[in-house]
């Protein structure tokens, strides 16, 4: 296997890493309620994707309701 001959020095390897960045994340904002989203992603805000809902998103007093019902069915 080939080897390196020298070290690079601290200064030649860090001058390289200056080019290493993070990108923001892209989002988009989402038709139906507005909120950004991560493109091509159900929103998390409503559970609308391209136009109807996929998955039903609750509010904290539903799922308190919910958790409530359960808890007084197991017992
Ligand atoms: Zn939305």
């Amino acid at each position: 296997m080939a080897l390196p001959k020298r070290r690079h020095s601290i200064t030649r390897g860090r001058r390289r890493r200056t080019h290493w960045k993070i990108n923001a994340t892209q989002t988009v904002v989402c038709p139906q309620c507005k909120q950004s989203k991560l493109p091509h992603h159900i929103c998390q805000f409503c559970g609308y994707y391209n136009g109807r809902e996929v998955i039903k998103i609750e509010t904290i007093d539903e799922r308190k309701r919910r958790r409530e019902k359960k808890g007084k069915e197991n017992q």
